[in-house]
């Protein structure tokens, strides 16, 4: 249990477990969009709170401006006793209640970048060099955010009533006769802003610990389907289940299941035959044994049998011992059949030479029952086989066609050729295969007359040896056959040996 836990943390981690990836893409999915939100809308908050802040405090300036040239403030010291007076004190309190209002400084320039008034009262009467105000002084109004020290500066031109205005719509340098250089705090801005981020953090730990919280149950939720398949899966390999598993949920977990249903099957057909083969070979290995036993017992049941008798007996257990050697023969060369495609001799070979061989060994077996033994070749053909093989292929179809013949009838063997592939024949004219055999005649052990292929020494392995031996070399076997009339096999084998 522990080992478990501990191996799906380690998945999580490495983010090789599916649920490590979609908590992870819901949480990003969750948590992006928001944080891109904060900082676009905080941020187009404060720039466009600056802007409508500079646009303000420029639009009074250019009031108090005008008012500045109707009263001719430039061109009086505040000393001089001179009618404006009182206007001057008027303009000094706009001026006043403008940088209380804004909680900045405002400085009059006039066109000698004399200080004709300072608010905070410091640099009256001192020159003022510095960039802004000369540029103001140049037809350009500048204005600058300080974010850091949290201060806006401006400019703003004072121009004389009858201004001269250039073809761009700006005030031509000589129309200016002097300069207000304001600079007013954005404390304001910084403590919404402030109380806007402290919300926006408030607000982005709950979506985050909401998101955390569906990324967990969509997590789990989502892999659900997958862990049943694998419960499904293993409770099979356990054994509790034997039938087929059946997981409804996504479609992809029901094509999983399909396949492994599939698979399944496949591996039960597999077992079946394999228990089925087991029981078929006790069964044929028993039968020689039992009749062997049987003589036996009746042997040592009489005592004082007769040497014939004995002579009898014995020869029918000698010939019941060969047959169990001709069953283990035929299942180790079965076996054997079973071994890679590298296991092949591979060698290019006359198989006209081969047939002939064969016949000539077959022929005596042919002549007990006269069957005529016949070969017909098209044509020479040399291909690439292994010899071993191709000899078990011809030998167990023109043996079989000799067997399962009646006396005084015919075999013929026919081989041509095309350039791909040579084609080996075999029809006779004997008993024939009943039409419902026909396709259990390859499997191991079967029979189609079972107490006639036992009477003439038949173990029902080797059409299965020959079919082996015949796909072993990418061929094809196929049979053809008329009950009463006669059998034809057709083996088709590529010239050239196909490696894949
Ligand atoms: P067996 O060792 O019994 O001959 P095979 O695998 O060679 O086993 O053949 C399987 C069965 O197919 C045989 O028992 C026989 O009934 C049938 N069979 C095979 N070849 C022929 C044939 N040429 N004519 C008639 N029946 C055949």
């Amino acid at each position: 249990m522990a080992a478990e836990l501990f191996r799906e943390l380690k998945q999580l981690i490495s983010l090789r477990s599916l649920k490590a990836r979609i908590f992870l893409i819901i949480l990003l999915a969750g948590v992006i969009p928001c944080l891109f939100m904060r900082y676009g809308i905080l941020d187009n908050y404060e720039e466009r709170t600056v802007e409508q802040r500079i646009a303000t405090v420029q639009n009074q300036l250019l009031v108090i401006g005008n008012h500045l040239i109707s009263n001719n403030y430039l061109n009086n010291t505040p000393t001089e006793e001179n009618g404006n007076l009182v206007s001057r004190d008027v303009i000094d309190a706009e001026l006043e209640t403008i940088s209380n209002l804004y909680e900045g400084r405002v400085l009059i320039v006039d066109s000698s970048l004399r200080v004709v008034k300072d608010t905070y009262g410091i640099s009256e009467g001192k020159t003022i060099i510095s960039e802004e105000v000369i540029r103001c002084f140049q037809g350009v109004n500048t204005s600058y955010y300080d974010k850091q020290h949290g201060y806006i500066e401006m400019t703003v031109p004072i121009v004389s009533a009858s201004a001269a205005v250039d073809a761009e719509g700006q005030n031509t340098s000589d129309a200016i006769e002097g300069v207000m250089l304001t600079s007013i705090s954005n404390e304001a801005i910084v403590s919404t802003m402030e109380v806007l981020n402290r919300r926006a953090v408030l607000l982005e730990n709950l979506i985050f610990v909401f998101v955390i919280a569906i990324a967990i149950v969509m997590a789990v939720v989502l892999t659900k389907p997958l862990h049943r398949v694998t419960s499904a899966i293993n409770a099979v390999q356990a054994g509790y289940a034997n039938e087929e598993i059946s997981v409804p949920g996504y479609a992809e977990t029901a094509h999983i299941v399909e396949a492994f249903n599939q698979l399944l099957k496949r591996m039960k057909a597999l077992d079946d035959s394999r228990q089925e083969f087991v029981a078929n070979v006790s069964h044929e290995l028993k039968t020689p044994m039992t009749s062997i036993k049987v003589l036996a017992d009746s042997l040592l049941a009489q005592g004082d049998a007769p040497a014939e008798l004995y002579r009898e007996f014995m020869e029918d257990m000698v010939s019941e011992i060969d047959r169990e050697n001709k069953i283990i023969t035929d299942l180790l060369t079965l076996v054997k059949m079973d071994k890679k495609v590298q296991d092949l001799n591979i060698v290019s070979l006359n198989i006209n030479d081969l047939i002939e061989l064969i016949l000539k060994r077959l022929r005596p077996m042919a002549r007990k029952k006269d069957v005529e033994l016949v070969f017909e070749s098209m044509r020479p053909v040399v291909a690439e086989v292994d010899e071993v093989k191709m000899t078990l292929i011809m030998t167990n179809l023109v043996e079989n066609a000799i067997k399962y013949n009646k006396e005084h009838g015919w075999v013929k063997v026919e081989l041509d050729a095309d350039h791909q592939y040579f084609t080996f024949k075999v029809s006779d004219s004997g008993l024939g295969i009943p039409e419902d055999s026909l396709e259990h005649i390859y499997e191991r052990f079967y029979r189609a007359d079972k107490s006639h292929s036992r009477e003439i020494g038949g173990t029902g392995l080797g059409l299965a040896i020959t079919r082996s031996a015949v796909i072993m070399h990418k061929g094809t076997i196929t049979v053809t056959s008329e009950e009463g009339e006669g059998s034809c096999f057709t083996v088709k084998i590529p010239l050239t040996f196909i490696t894949q």
